[in-house]
């Protein structure tokens, strides 16, 4: 079977081995911010809808679950903001009575979790991954870009009630931006919100691949782990090397493998050897054919170069 909304498994530096399952076309999220690694957002919504068809993706998961694949979660992640999608909780409730011994994992902006059917949707995951990176509504803006109808004070508020009513994992995610978020009046502001939220982890991120604009350059390991220091003992910086593993094949062409990864983020010919299966020889050589053809272009992030899909 070919897979329109799986993807992976992807070696994820948080995650392990990783099932990706994509709930919204590309670009369709509440926020457009600058350093997301899909690109810019082209549907900038708040708007709840099946964007995807659940029953075809019910159908793909059967058919790969059905394998009894190894998996360490299976993480709604991908082109967009996956808790727009109007069915994730009938498609989590799906997975934990076919498939219970599977956890499932959820990366999202955390700017829905102040509706209350959202927080319902979601209460049978096990690690919920939302991002925070300021408190400041000035930095909010110019981060995340969001849908004129969010507000900053409910989104944190939301963030408030979800540990209130989930019983799962939350590890927060703080984005760093040299610049923009790293002062120590941003930081301290941010650390007191976090009191509030009680996240069970603090994760201290920066850019790792190409984002949606070029000005944004990678915080250095040396202040993200000060950051961290400051957040306390729950924080964590996320390295490069984070438990990284293998991945799987998605079909035996290797180009179209090569395809269908770039296209939801930008990967070095290493991650794609280590998440498709193929040597890196074999990766290399393809790859510079597609770049012959025009059909992926390469960009630079600390001193490493990473392929993307030609617009
Ligand atoms: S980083 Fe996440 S929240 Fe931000 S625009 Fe990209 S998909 Fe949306």
């Amino acid at each position: 079977m070919n897979y329109k909304y799986l993807f992976g498994p992807v070696p994820s530096r948080r995650l392990g081995r990783s099932l990706g399952v994509d709930l919204v076309p590309h670009k369709t999220c509440s926020f457009n911010c600058i350093f997301c690694e899909c690109g810019e957002t082209t549907d900038l919504t708040i708007k709840k809808c099946e964007y995807v068809p659940t029953e075809k993706v019910l159908k793909e998961l059967d058919d790969y679950l059905s394998k009894k694949p190894k998996l360490d979660y299976i993480t709604f992640s991908g082109s967009g903001e996956p808790t727009l999608h109007l069915k994730l909780g009938k498609i989590v409730r799906y997975i934990k009575s076919k498939y219970s011994g599977y956890k499932i994992a959820l990366l999202t902006n955390g700017s829905l979790f102040c509706r209350h059917e959202v927080r319902g949707e979601v209460g049978n995951i096990d690690v919920i991954i939302p991002t925070l990176n300021t408190v400041n509504y000035e930095t909010f803006n110019k981060i995340c870009r969001p849908h004129k109808n969010l507000d900053l004070t409910n989104i944190i508020n939301g963030l408030v009630n979800l540990r209130k009513d989930f019983p799962g994992q939350i590890w927060l995610e703080v984005f760093i931006i040299p610049g923009v978020n790293d002062t120590e009046e941003e930081l301290s502001g941010l650390k007191e919100q976090i009191t509030k939220i009680q996240p069970d982890k603090i994760q201290i991120n920066s850019l790792h691949r190409p984002g949606a604009k070029d000005w944004v350059k990678p915080a250095s390991s040396q202040v993200l782990k000060k950051i961290a220091e400051f957040f306390g003992d729950k924080a964590e910086v996320i390295s490069n090397n984070n438990k990284l593993t293998g991945g799987g094949k998605y079909t035996d062409d290797i180009e179209k493998t090569i395809l269908k990864t770039i296209q939801r983020r930008p990967c070095t010919a290493k991650d794609l050897s280590v998440s498709t299966g193929y040597p890196i020889e074999k990766i290399n050589k393809s790859i510079n054919g597609l770049v012959e053809k025009e059909k992926i272009k390469t960009r630079q992030i600390h001193r490493r170069t990473f392929y993307m899909l030609e617009k």
